[in-house]
C-alpha cells in the first residue's frame, strides 16, 4: 500500500514538474517577442522629499501584459529575462522609455526632477553600459543628474566588475542608489569603495517600523549611518501616516509607498487637469 502511494506521489511530482517547465518554456518564448508586440510597459511611483513634502521624482517599474499569461509580475519575469539574456534589450528599453517620459513631463512643465530605473547584474556585464546610457541621455535630452540607477545590495558583492562600471556611470553624471538596503547579506565595506549616492531602506523594515522595536532601530540606524556617510536615504513601502511620521522624525530624506502613491501608468501620474504650459 505504502509502495503504491509512493509511486503515485512520484508520478504526481514529475507531472507537476513537467507542467512547470513547460510553462517556463512558453513564458520564455512569449517574453522573446513581448517587446516587439508592445506588451511591456512602465508604471511610475512617486518619490516625495520628506523635508519639503514635494514630489521629487519617480521610480520606473516594468510591467508585462502578456497575451498568453495576462499581467505578469516583474518578480516572475525579470529572473527569466536575466537567465535568457533578454534583460539586455529589455533593460535598454526601460532606460530609454523612462528618459523619454521624464523629458515629456519636463517639457510640459510638470513638477518632477528625476527618474529612477532598476538595473540587473547582467547589464553590468554588457558591453559599454555607460556608453549606451550616454546615447539615450543625448537622444532624449535628459540631463544625467536627473537619472538614478538602482542596484541591489547583493550586486555589490561582485566588487571588481561592478565597481568599474559604477565609476563609469558616475563619470557620466548619473546617481547610484542601493535598493532593498539591509537585505543583501553583504559586508558594508562596499560603502567605502563604491560611488554611491543613496540608500533605499528595504520595505521589510519600514513595514514594521511602528510596531516592532527592532525594525524601528534598524531603520533609524540606517538613516543615521547614511547621513554620517554623507548619503541620501529613501524609505520604500511606506503605507501608513505613522510610519511616515517616524521617518520624518529621523530626518529620512525621501519616501515612496502606497500612502504617497501607487505605481501608475504615465497618463495617470499627474492629475488630468494640470495646466499644460509649453
Ligand atoms: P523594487 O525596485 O524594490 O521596487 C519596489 C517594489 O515595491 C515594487 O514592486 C513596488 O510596486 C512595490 N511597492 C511600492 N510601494 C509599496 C508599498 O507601499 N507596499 C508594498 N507592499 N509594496 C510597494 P514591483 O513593481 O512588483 O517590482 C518588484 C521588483 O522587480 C522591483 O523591486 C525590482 O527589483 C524589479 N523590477 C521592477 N522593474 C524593473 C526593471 O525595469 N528592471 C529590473 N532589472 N528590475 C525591475
Ligand atoms: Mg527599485
Ligand atoms: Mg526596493
Ligand atoms: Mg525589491
Amino acid at each position: 500500500e505504502a509502495k503504491k502511494r509512493g509511486r503515485n506521489s512520484y508520478e504526481f511530482y514529475t507531472n507537476t514538474l513537467d507542467r512547470q517547465s513547460l510553462k517556463k518554456l512558453k513564458m520564455e518564448s512569449e517574453l522573446r517577442t513581448a517587446l516587439d508586440r508592445g506588451e511591456l510597459f512602465l508604471v511610475y511611483q512617486p518619490v516625495h522629499n520628506l523635508c519639503t513634502g514635494q514630489l521629487q521624482g519617480a521610480e520606473a517599474l516594468i510591467r508585462w501584459n502578456s497575451r498568453h499569461f495576462g499581467l505578469v509580475s516583474p518578480a516572475d519575469f525579470i529572473p527569466l529575462a536575466e537567465e535568457t539574456g533578454l534583460i539586455i534589450p529589455i533593460g535598454e528599453w526601460v532606460i530609454r522609455t523612462a528618459c523619454r517620459q521624464l523629458n515629456i513631463w519636463q517639457t510640459l512643465g510638470q513638477p518632477i526632477q528625476s527618474i529612477s530605473v532598476n538595473l540587473s547584474i547582467s547589464q553590468f556585464y554588457q558591453h559599454n553600459l555607460a556608453g549606451m546610457i550616454e546615447s539615450i541621455l543625448q537622444e532624449t535630452g535628459v540631463h544625467p543628474s536627473h537619472v538614478t540607477c538602482e542596484i541591489t545590495e547583493s550586486m555589490t558583492m561582485d566588487t571588481d566588475n561592478v565597481a568599474a562600471v559604477l565609476h563609469s556611470l558616475k563619470s557620466l553624471g548619473v546617481s547610484i542608489s542601493i535598493d532593498d538596503f539591509g537585505t543583501g547579506y553583504s559586508s558594508l565595506s562596499y560603502l567605502q569603495k563604491l560611488p554611491i549616492d543613496t540608500l533605499k531602506i528595504d520595505q521589510s523594515f519600514v513595514r514594521d517600523i511602528a510596531v516592532n522595536e527592532s525594525a524601528e532601530k534598524i531603520a533609524t540606524t540606517i538613516i543615521l549611518m547614511a547621513h554620517h556617510l554623507g548619503l541620501h536615504v529613501v524609505a520604500e513601502g511606506v503605507e501608513t501616516a505613522e510610519q511616515l511620521q517616524i521617518l520624518r522624525d529621523y530626518r529620512c530624506n525621501a519616501a515612496q509607498g502606497y500612502l504617497l502613491g501607487r505605481p501608475v501608468p504615465p497618463d495617470e501620474f499627474f492629475p488630468k487637469n494640470f495646466p499644460v504650459s509649453l
